[in-house]
C-alpha cells in the first residue's frame, strides 16, 4: 500500500526526526531536503528511507552530526579532505563548495573526499557544478556491506559503488547560484547527468521491492550459494545459512570493471579505505569520493563547447523514436522530470511509513509521519 505525502510536509518531519537526534535545525533541514529531493527526483531508494538507517548510524556514534571538512591536502588544483563521518548531504556539499574554489582559481580540480557519511545520490553534486556551467564526474565507494558481486564471482565482495558524470548543454546562461536543496519548478539546465549505481540495480531499489513483495527482474541477483534469483529479499536480509545473496554489476565485465575502479578510486585514493570484510550489523553507509570538476572556459574551448555540446544533443534527438518507446532521452531528464510530476506528492510504501514511525519513537518524536 502507497501513501501520498506533501513534499514540504515530509521535509518538515524528516528535519524534527533529526532534530530530536541531537542534530542542529541548520544541518537537520538540509539533509531532509536532500532526502526529499531525491524521492522527488524519481529516486526512492536514496531518499527518506534512508533516514531511519540515518538515526542508526548517530546511535552507533558513526555517523557525526555537526561534523566539517578538514583540508589535508591543498595546492595546486589537488585537495584532499576528510569528510569526518559527517552527514553526506553536507560534508559532500562542503567539499563541492572547496572544489569550486579551487576550479575558479585554476580551473579545474582533482578533489578527493575520505570518511564521509552516506552521500545519498550522487548526481546532486553533479547537479551543483552544471549550474555553474562546469563538468564534473565522480567514482565513489560504498563501505556497508559486500552486496556487489564481481563479473563471473560467487559472492558479494563490494558495494553498489555509483559513479556518475554531469555535463552542462549548451549556454549555462544566468543559472549560477540557483538553490538545489529545493526541488526545482523548471528544469535546472538542458544538462547530461548520468548517474548511476555500477550494480544493475541500487541496493535501495531491491530494499524497496522487499517492502513492496515484489519480484527483481531476472539478471540482477544471485542468491547466498551463488545461484540466480528473482527474489530481492537475498540482499536484504541473511539467509538460512546465516549468509547475503549479491547484486550482479551491469553490462558483465565492463560494469564490473567500473565497479573496481570505484572502489580503488573512491577507496584507496582518498585514504577511506577499500572493503575487504564480511558483512556485518552496522547502519552505517560510509562513502568514499573522487571527484574531478573541470571549467570548459579554462579549456579554452567555451565558445566552442557550449553551443558543440548542444549541437550534439540537437542531433541525438532527431532520431526517430525506437517503435513503442518514447524515444532517445538524455540522462538527467528523467529525475527532472519526476520533480515536476512529484510537485504536489510523494508516494511512500506502508514499510518505509512504518519504519519512519518506529523510528520517531526512537528518539521521542511525537506525532511525525502521520497521515
Ligand atoms: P538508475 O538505474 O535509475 O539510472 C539513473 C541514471 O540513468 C540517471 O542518470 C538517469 O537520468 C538515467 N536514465 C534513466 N532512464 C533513462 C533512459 N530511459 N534513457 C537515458 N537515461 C536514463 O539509477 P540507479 O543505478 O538505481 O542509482 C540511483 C541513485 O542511487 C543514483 O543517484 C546514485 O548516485 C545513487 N547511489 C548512491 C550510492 C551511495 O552510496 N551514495 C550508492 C549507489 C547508488
Amino acid at each position: 500500500m502507497m501513501h501520498t505525502l506533501l513534499p514540504h510536509q515530509l521535509r518538515q518531519d524528516i528535519s524534527q526526526l533529526f532534530e530530536h537526534a541531537g542534530v542542529g535545525k541548520e544541518e537537520a533541514e538540509q539533509v531532509a531536503a536532500n532526502l526529499v529531493l531525491s524521492n522527488s527526483s524519481g529516486h526512492d531508494s536514496h531518499g527518506v528511507g534512508m533516514a531511519p538507517r540515518y538515526i542508526d548510524a548517530i546511535f552507533e556514534k558513526r555517523l557525526m552530526p555537526g561534523a566539517k571538512v578538514t583540508a589535508h591536502i591543498d595546492h595546486g588544483s589537488l585537495l584532499g579532505l576528510n569528510g569526518h563521518g559527517g552527514f553526506g548531504q553536507t560534508v559532500g556539499v562542503e567539499a563541492m563548495n572547496l572544489a569550486f574554489k579551487k576550479v575558479k582559481s585554476e580551473g579545474a580540480c582533482i578533489m578527493s573526499l575520505s570518511n564521509s557519511h552516506h552521500l545519498g545520490r550522487i548526481g546532486h553534486f553533479a547537479e551543483m557544478a552544471v549550474a555553474k556551467g562546469w563538468i564534473s564526474i565522480h567514482f565513489v565507494n560504498v563501505l556497508s556491506r559486500p552486496v556487489v558481486a564481481a563479473f563471473q564471482a560467487g559472492d558479494g565482495r563490494f558495494g553498489t559503488n555509483p559513479c556518475c558524470i554531469g555535463i552542462p548543454i549548451g549556454y549555462p546562461m544566468g543559472m549560477e547560484n540557483k538553490p538545489l536543496n529545493k526541488p526545482q519548478n523548471k528544469p535546472i539546465n538542458n544538462a547530461f547527468i548520468l548517474d548511476f549505481a555500477t550494480s544493475a540495480v541500487a541496493q535501495g531499489k531491491m530494499r524497496v521491492a522487499h517492502n513492496l513483495g515484489l519480484s527483481a527482474k531476472p539478471g540482477l541477483l544471485i542468491d547466498e550459494n551463488g545461484q540466480p534469483t528473482t527474489n530481492p529479499s537475498v540482499v536484504v536480509k541473511a539467509q538460512s545459512n546465516g549468509k547475503f545473496g549479491a547484486l550482479l554489476t551491469f553490462g558483465e565485465h565492463k560494469g564490473s570493471g567500473l565497479a573496481i575502479a570505484c572502489e580503488l578510486l573512491g577507496g584507496a585514493l582518498s585514504g577511506g579505505g577499500t572493503w575487504r570484510k564480511e558483512a556485518n550489523s552496522a547502519r552505517a553507509v560510509m562513502n568514499g569520493m573522487l571527484s574531478i570538476v573541470i571549467d570548459p572556459k579554462a579549456m579554452g574551448q567555451d565558445n566552442f563547447f557550449y553551443p558543440e555540446t548542444q549541437a550534439f544533443i540537437d542531433w541525438l534527438k532527431e532520431s526517430p523514436p525506437e517503435p513503442g518507446t518514447p524515444g532517445m532521452i538524455l540522462a538527467g531528464e528523467p529525475e527532472r522530470q519526476a520533480r515536476l510530476e512529484r510537485e504536489t506528492g510523494i508516494e511512500i510504501d506502508e514499510t518505509t511509513l512504518k519504519e519512519l514511525q518506529a523510528s520517531a519513537l526512537k528518539v521521542n518524536a511525537i506525532g511525525l509521519f502521520q497521515i
